[in-house]
């Protein structure tokens, strides 16, 4: 029946599908063992995302493809497998198959791997005018909107409230993402903007943190918390803590309380959530993530596994399952690539154990922060080349390694960022968008 199906060769082993080319899913294919598996993966994009450096892009340090791996390269040595780039849409989880627009596909065991997506916790208004940060087309839509801005600003004579706005960035969430992308763009207002744009004067431009808990980077050590509040601080980010967003309407951010911020971009960085599939069973899910036992099968489920963030796998230690970064992703990927066979055949099988390698976020030039295990808590020029490292080794290609080596040098050593191009235009969503037609009347034409 499913002959060439997708274009998939029917095969007498059995078929694994797995959904998403993340941290997760490119673990658990790179594991498998190909002389007994079909392995068929799907992701929507042709390219596995390194999210961490995300941000980076975001504020033109570095170019996309320097944090994107192409899924095809990535696995062109593996025998009996097949990337789609489609995105799946719904599982039949009765009749083993998953559909995309493409066509349906069978499967023996199915890995969900698909990740999150920004959470706005239901706010449309929020949803509809701030810039998410999640995937690459995400990151490259804030650094053309950042950079059309500060075109526009350039062209402003008269008005100071519309300046204002125009030179003032919102970074909704305190944690890693949100406190490393305040960094960055505080960073391009020093060291480069000025440069770029003389006529303007850059000692206006705001950059506000706005976090919701009453520290910065709340998942990590009270120590790393205050160091990111001082550095920031130092650097000329306002950074208000206990401050939970209600309302954006693409020019004024209203905070619960009633304060505003007139405001052109905000970009959002408080959460995420999980893309739950259709047809996987209400009762699988809890809070928008997977229950899944100790070998990351589905609770209920007989063939289907979840790993990485979209998995929740409790234990004492874990109680609301593990965090959601990139080492239990790649824990996991790895944990089910190599014991699926195992599970296949009914032998006993060692259940999953996570260990912590501890979180880093960086702050700025020769500054972060790192929670290292044995309850070691490190800040400042240590814990920033223990980011330059991590990063680097986690990379997904040696290309990717190069690229970004190459661009954190050239950053590092002439003060500059140097993927600031506007490459294809970003429609702002403002009702209030910044017209030519206001431009002019601004400048008395
Ligand atoms: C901006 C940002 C910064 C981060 N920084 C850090 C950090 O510094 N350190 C850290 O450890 N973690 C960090 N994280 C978290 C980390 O990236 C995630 O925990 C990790 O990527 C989870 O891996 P995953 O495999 O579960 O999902 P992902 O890596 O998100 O991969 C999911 C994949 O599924 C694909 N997909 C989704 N839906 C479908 C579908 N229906 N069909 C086909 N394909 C689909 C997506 O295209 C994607 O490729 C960051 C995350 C973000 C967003």
């Amino acid at each position: 029946m499913d002959k060439f199906s997708l274009n998939i060769p029917d095969t007498n082993k059995p078929r694994v599908v797995i959904i998403g080319g993340g941290f997760g899913g490119i673990n658990a294919v790179k594991n498998l063992d190909s002389d007994f598996f079909q392995i068929v993966l799907f992701d929507k994009h042709n390219y596995h995302t390194f999210q961490p450096l995300l941000y980076q892009v975001a504020s033109g340090s570095l170019q996309p493809d320097a944090i994107a791996g192409q899924l095809r390269k990535v696995f062109k040595n593996k025998k009996d497998f097949y990337f789609r780039m489609l995105e799946v849409k719904s599982v039949d989880t009765e009749a083993n198959i998953i559909s995309t627009v493409s066509g349906d596909l069978r499967y023996d065991y199915l890995i969900i791997a698909n990740g999150t997506k920004s959470n706005f916790f239901g706010n449309e208004q929020v949803q509809k005018f701030s810039l998410p940060l999640k995937t690459v087309p995400d990151a490259l839509d804030i650094r053309t909107s950042l950079m059309q801005l500060f075109e526009s600003a350039n062209l402003v004579n008269h008005d100071e409230s519309l300046l204002q706005k125009m030179l003032t960035v919102v970074i909704v969430g305190g944690g890693p993402t949100g406190v490393e992308t305040a960094g960055a763009v505080a960073e391009l207002r020093k060291y480069v903007l000025p440069k770029d744009y003389p006529q303007i004067d850059f000692s206006k431009m705001q950059i506000y943190v706005l976090e919701g808990m009453e520290k910065l980077l709340p998942t990590m050590s009270p120590k790393a918390g205050a160091s990111a509040y001082y550095n920031l601080s130092k650097m000329g980010v306002i950074i208000k803590l206990k401050s939970m967003v209600e309302n954006y309407n693409g020019n004024t951010v209203t905070l619960k309380g009633g304060e505003e911020i007139g405001a052109l971009t905000v970009i959002w960085s408080a959460g995420v959530t999980g893309i739950l599939l259709e047809g996987l069973k209400k009762e699988w899910s809890e809070k928008g993530r997977l229950l899944v036992n100790e070998n990351c099968k589905i609770i209920g489920s007989k063939n289907i596994f979840a790993i990485g963030d979209m998995a929740l796998m409790k234990s004492e230690k874990y109680p609301k399952g593990h965090p959601g970064v990139a080492q239990p992703a790649i824990q996991m990927g790895k944990y089910i690539g190599k014991n699926l066979k195992a599970l296949h055949e009914n032998k006993s099988v060692k259940p999953f154990s996570y260990f912590d390698k501890g979180n880093l976020a960086t702050i700025g030039r020769g500054k972060a922060v790192a929670d290292l295990p044995g309850n070691i808590h490190t800040t400042g020029r240590i814990a920033w080349w223990i980011w330059l490292f991590v990063h680097i080794s986690f990379l997904i290609s040696f290309r990717n390694k190069i690229l970004v080596f190459a661009n954190w040098l050239w950053n590092y050593f002439t003060f500059d960022k140097g993927n600031r191009f506007i490459m294809r235009p970003f429609a702002f969503k403002n009702d209030k968008s910044i017209s030519a037609d206001e431009l002019l009347q601004d400048a008395g034409l």
